[in-house]
């Protein structure tokens, strides 16, 4: 099954966090098929370390919609607790994943809602994701 999974972070070494993930999703998820560059977000007026990084990527998945959110839930997890063990008392999160799309499967539960509901209102989401799935772009007038 094909899945659209969006990746931010905004603490630590930005690149190698995203690339972390991937390689995490990779192995506990599906095979990565893309991966859009890396898009950074500016900060709303904040100190700069706070900028974000984003990238999307797409994935061929045996998981189901709600095994995939426990793996991804499980890496951002995982990668928390390594930062933790360094860092102290660290409370950010320097990985968030979420699941964008799967295939056209909707669900509408608040631990899980696919399509993601502000992928076509976060220009840092629909502007990767149309960058390596250029025929979505018929979706997102239709929000
Ligand atoms: P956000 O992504 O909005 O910054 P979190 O990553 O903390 O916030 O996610 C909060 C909750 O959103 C998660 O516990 C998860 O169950 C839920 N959720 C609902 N839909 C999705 C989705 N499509 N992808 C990832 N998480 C989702
Ligand atoms: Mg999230």
């Amino acid at each position: 099954m094909k899945s659209y999974l969006g990746l931010g972070t905004n603490l630590g070494d930005r690149s190698a966090n995203i690339r972390c993930a991937i390689d995490m999703i990779n192995e506990q998820a599906g095979h990565v098929l893309a991966c859009s560059s890396f898009v950074e977000t500016e900060p709303w007026g904040f100190v700069s370390d706070n900028a974000f990084l984003n990238a999307v990527i797409e994935i061929d998945t045996s998981l189901t919609p709600y095994e995939l959110l426990r793996v991804t839930q499980g890496i951002e997890r995982s990668m928390g607790r390594i930062r933790k063990s360094i860092n102290g008392n660290y409370s950010d999160r320097i990985i968030d994943i979420d699941i964008l799309l799967y295939e056209d499967v909707v669900v509408g539960e608040p631990e899980l809602t696919i399509p993601h509901p502000l992928m076509w209102q976060r220009r840092f989401v629909y502007e990767p994701l149309l960058e390596i799935a250029p025929h979505l772009k018929t979706l997102s007038s239709h929000p």
